[in-house]
Parts: structure tokens; C-alpha cells; sequence
């Protein structure tokens, strides 16, 4: 493993958060981030209103900008995001999870707290020096990121369906020639 579990966790969820902005947007709705909470197993705070998921949706721009970022640029945006939410690292152990570090308390709101887990997570991507392990998806329609944790860094597309039809679009090309 690259990282720790729950630092990749942290840059799998945001990166997905990220992603769920492409069209179409699959975060419309209380019950698609109840989802999207379950998925990436939070706890916590979790108020499932129309306040908390305008606060989560407009995220993702800012995160955007963080993965996408060059390794200086990161710098800057986590030192202001840990600062503007003041962000005070605790280790903490509950659930499943075995010791791992906790910015903010649990009561914070749902955004607050991916922001500050998403820029604790940056801090070892970019002390590791693996910016590089982001990318924009292959396929030309699509700008989703891409998250490459594979050893041999091989990861092209954002997701099974940016795959899927390149690999589509691989074989009718080689059909039209045959
Ligand atoms: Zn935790
Ligand atoms: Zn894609």
C-alpha cells in the first residue's frame, strides 16, 4: 500500500466527490449522499438536509482544485483549508478504524469534515512527493480525475464506464480496418 488505509480512503472519497459533478451530476439528492456517506463509511456527523448537501456539492470545485493541482500550488490551498477550519490533528481510534488522525471533531458539519480529512490526507501525498498519482481521465469526453494508487501505475480511466467504452471504441476501430 502507497499510503495509509484511511489516507486512501480520504483521496478515493474526495475523488469520487469530484467526480460525481460530471455530467450527469450524481449528487442531486439527500439520498445520493446518504450513499455517497455509506460508501466511503463516515461517521459522525451526518444532518441529511438540503443545507448539507449544497455545502457538500460546493466542494467540489475547491477540491478539484486541490487534486488537480501542482505540488506548491497543494501546498498552499491545504495550509488555507486546515487554517480556515482550524484544524486541530488528533489521533483518534473508533468504529473499525484503528488509530488514525481526526482534524476536526465529529459534530462539525459533514463538509467541514471532508474538506479538513481530504487536506490531512494531501499533506502525505504531497510530503511523499506522488502528485503524480493524480490525473485527468484518458477518455477526450471526459475531465474526471484520476487516482492512480497502483503500483505500476496503470490506471488510465476515472471509472468502469470511461474504460469500457474506450475499450469499445479500441475494438470497433480494430473491427473497421479488418
Ligand atoms: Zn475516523
Ligand atoms: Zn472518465
Amino acid at each position: 500500500m502507497l499510503f495509509t488505509n484511511d489516507t486512501e480512503t480520504s483521496l478515493q472519497a474526495a475523488v469520487a466527490l469530484v467526480n460525481s459533478f460530471d455530467e450527469p451530476d450524481t449528487l442531486e439528492t439527500v439520498e445520493q449522499l446518504d450513499s455517497y456517506f455509506d460508501e466511503f463509511q463516515y461517521t459522525g456527523r451526518h444532518d441529511r438536509d438540503a443545507a448539507e448537501l449544497e455545502a457538500v456539492r460546493a466542494l467540489r470545485p475547491r477540491l478539484r482544485a486541490l487534486l488537480t493541482a501542482d505540488r506548491d500550488g497543494a501546498v498552499e490551498l491545504v495550509n488555507r483549508m486546515l487554517a480556515e477550519s482550524r484544524a486541530v490533528p488528533q489521533l483518534v481510534r473508533h468504529d473499525q478504524w484503528d488509530w488514525h488522525i481526526h482534524a476536526v471533531e465529529v459534530d462539525q458539519p459533514f463538509a467541514t469534515r471532508i474538506l479538513v480529512e481530504t487536506a490531512m490526507a494531501m499533506i502525505d501525498v504531497i510530503r511523499a512527493d506522488e502528485m503524480s498519482r493524480f490525473g485527468i481521465c484518458a477518455d477526450d469526453d471526459c475531465d474526471g480525475v484520476v487516482l492512480d494508487l497502483s503500483r505500476n501505475r496503470s490506471r488510465m480511466f476515472c471509472s468502469t464506464t470511461c474504460s469500457n467504452r474506450a475499450a469499445v471504441a479500441a475494438y470497433r476501430a480494430r473491427q473497421a480496418r479488418a
